[in-house]
């Protein structure tokens, strides 16, 4: 799915700066929605067995208790496969769990950044993996204009998100903690779960489907380009993505700690729809990666979108 960061970044800094940090994290998200087109090959070698942890400076140490990988994988895919029969999901999502976590990367923080911010350009990120294999030191010096940078602190301040190119969930060691790290990937694996859809546009444009959310690959660069076009939903589809794993979440692990005022109106909106339509259709929708089904779905229960003050602009 598009790949989300889970949480706020900076939640004990000053409004004023909160705010900016979150416009500049949407950006940093759509920029992470911006992956290459191409396959993203992993070099695998660089990274499945990163050693002990070197001693770093901040932001690239580890914290000194260690997460438990196996046992957090083993509790989520557990979870998660449960959750899937609880909501009514079509019984194929459940047994597609337990693949879903042996495609985790719980990386070191110096790992995550590069493999984030150097998305399109694999061979400067494999000579970084490469390089930190060796001599970690060195390679953080090697980074130059990366870091310090701001998009590199958003980058580092984020915990998991979901590469959709890749198929793959991203963890950021240096900021997951034992604690929130199962319900963290609760939410990342409802975002790997639904079904990637790819797709010819009336143009020839090839789109792909993730949840609710669309993205139309350029020709030019090979990009994937969020689409602006919400389906005619009332809601942004990537907040409505965000809504559905967040709610899966917090089904797990209760309230989240940080306020998330951007997706009220998205929870608003799929509350009263799966209260008229029925939460297993709606729930079935975003597995399919069908949003002109909700979009269906939401006309026929016309009552939730009058309810929702979400009637289209004329
Ligand atoms: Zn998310």
């Amino acid at each position: 799915m598009r790949p989300y960061a889970t949480r706020p970044f900076g939640s004990n800094r000053p409004a004023a700066a909160r705010r900016v940090s979150t416009v500049t994290r949407r950006r940093f998200l759509a920029s992470l929605a911006l992956i290459g087109g191409g396959a993203a090959l992993w070099p695998a070698a660089t990274w499945a067995n990163p050693g002990a942890a070197p001693e770093l400076p901040t932001p690239f140490a580890l914290p000194a208790r260690e997460l438990d990988r196996a046992g957090v994988l083993r509790e989520v895919t557990s979870v998660v496969s449960r959750q899937a029969r609880e909501v009514g999901a079509p019984t194929t999502y459940a047994a597609r769990v337990g693949p879903i976590a042996e495609r985790v990367d719980f990386l070191h923080p110096f790992q995550f950044l590069v493999t984030s911010y150097f998305e399109r350009d694999p061979a400067r990120r494999d000579a970084l993996l490469a390089a930190y294999a060796r001599e970690p030191a060195a390679a953080i010096r090697e980074l130059g204009p990366a870091f310090p940078s701001p998009r590199a602190e958003m980058i580092l301040n984020t915990l998991a998100y979901y590469d959709v190119s890749a198929d793959r969930i991203r963890v950021n060691l240096g900021r997951i903690t034992p604690d929130d790290a199962a319900r963290v990937l609760v939410h990342e694996f409802w975002h790997a779960l639904p079904d990637l859809r790819t797709w010819k546009g009336e143009d020839g444009a090839t789109l792909r489907t993730t949840g609710f959310w669309t993205q139309r690959l350029t020709s030019e660069q090979g990009i994937w380009q969020p689409l602006d076009d919400t389906d005619g939903l009332p809601h942004p589809a990537y907040l409505l993505n965000e809504a559905m794993a967040t709610q899966m979440e917090v089904r797990y692990a209760g309230p989240t700690k940080f306020k998330r005022p951007d997706l009220d109106g998205a929870n608003g909106y799929l509350a009263r729809l799966s209260e008229t339509a029925g939460s297993a259709d709606v729930m079935e929708a975003y597995l399919r990666s069908r949003p002109g089904e909700l979009h269906e779905l939401a006309e026929q229960h016309q009552a939730a979108r009058v309810d929702a003050g979400a009637l289209p602009r004329t």
